[in-house]
């Protein structure tokens, strides 16, 4: 298995946009795949590398685990490689490739009656900072296509079954000869189905499938992320003749809380304290995602000073790390003060100009530079 950094095999920087991503895939998989270089094993091995890349940084799931751990990050995620199969690479090219070129990986040109899968569909879903942040399961409804259970796919009504197209025997295509060339095209007359159906099904007009509205239940892993997104194998369109269904993904969005913000896995909050309370020191009571929590302010607190409370932050999905939580102390300058209060200060103020310790200090620094220290 290769280690070079995925962003290198596709020449793109750290940065690169989905869409810059996707462009320089498909330009090094169009350079190196095999049927262009046919029995180059350098290109198949640069081929293989450049789909395992995309399939990595094209998910952001798996581009962020790869940003923060490596290769290691995805070893995780169980299964080590992302490709089970030689198959799933090329599956995959054709997803990309298939509307746009044309290519047919496999199965022949202008066949119809091949299984195919079906559509993947994307849901966007909204959740709230809490449901984000805990895990939830939600509900979902989803507008898909379904094999027609009235005539279990095929079109035909219950009771009768598909012919095979008489034209082309089944085959779904015919060859026609344009000079010297023998070209396959799809058959007109069952419109590459390979069969003809006489009596079509009422309750789907022969299409084999109907429009259903499902209601899924989806498990949203605590601590993600708005971009996250969830793939529910299966959950797509139905596929035509026996293929596969599609896959349905799911798009996060969540939304901002009220009371904490985030940074990746950590929470951020910001409190306020007196002058007093940041010379003196104190515990405060502070929200997290479960019970409030005492945080110790030590004495002598400086404004901007930033507090850490370990792995009380936000979990990383599927995992027990937590991030942390870190509390930001602005130290809260009084502005109208009663007569006492600013008698007691300027006492202060006045003890403070004289303080002994700093009259020492000046004068330590002044006797050392005196004597040349
Ligand atoms: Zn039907
Ligand atoms: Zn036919």
């Amino acid at each position: 298995m290769s280690q070079t950094c995925y962003y290198e095999i596709l020449g793109v920087s750290r940065n690169a946009t989905e869409g810059e991503i996707k462009k320089a895939y498909r330009q090094m998989a169009l350079k190196y795949h095999p049927d262009r270089n046919p029995g180059d094993k350098e290109a198949e091995q640069k081929f293989k590398d450049c789909a395992e890349a995309y399939e990595v940084l094209r998910d952001p799931e798996k581009r962020e685990l790869y940003d923060r751990y490596g290769h290691s990050g995805l070893n995780n995620m169980g299964g080590g490689h992302p490709f089970a199969s030689a198959e799933d690479i090329f599956s995959h090219f054709s997803d990309i490739f298939g509307d746009i070129f044309g290519f047919s990986m496999g199965g022949g040109a202008g066949r119809q009656n091949r299984p195919q899968q079906g559509a993947s569909l994307r849901y966007n879903q909204k959740l709230s900072f809490r449901q984000a942040a805990k895990g939830d399961s939600i509900k979902i409804s989803i507008p898909r296509k379904e094999n027609c259970c009235e005539c279990g796919g095929s079109g035909a009504k219950p009771g009768t079954s598909p012919e095979v197209c008489s034209q082309c025997g089944g085959v779904g295509q015919i060859v026609r000869s344009q000079g010297f060339f023998q070209l396959a095209v799809p058959c007109p007359h069952c419109r590459g189905k390979g069969q003809i159906i006489a009596q079509r099904c009422p309750a789907c007009t022969g299409e084999g499938q109907v429009e259903q509205v499902r209601e899924l239940s989806v498990k949203v892993p605590a601590g993600v992320d708005s971009g996250a997104r969830l793939r529910l194998r299966g959950e797509g369109e139905a596929g035509i003749n026996g293929g596969p269904s599609g896959d349905l993904y799911v798009d996060l969005y969540v939304e901002e809380d009220d009371i904490f913000g985030r940074d990746g896995q950590d929470l951020l909050l910001s409190r306020d304290v007196s002058f007093p309370d940041a010379a003196l020191g104190v515990n405060i009571s502070i929200p997290t995602l479960d019970e409030d929590a005492e945080l110790e302010i030590p004495k002598g607190t400086q404004s901007g000073t930033v507090l850490r409370l370990a792995g009380r932050g936000l979990p990383y999905p599927n995992s027990q790390r937590r991030g942390d939580l870190l509390v930001q102390i602005t130290v809260h300058t009084p502005t109208s003060l009663s007569k006492r209060q600013i008698e007691l200060l300027r006492e202060f103020q006045e003890l403070e100009q004289n303080k002994p310790a700093q009259k020492f200090k000046k004068f330590i620094k002044e006797a050392g530079k005196a004597m040349g220290i």
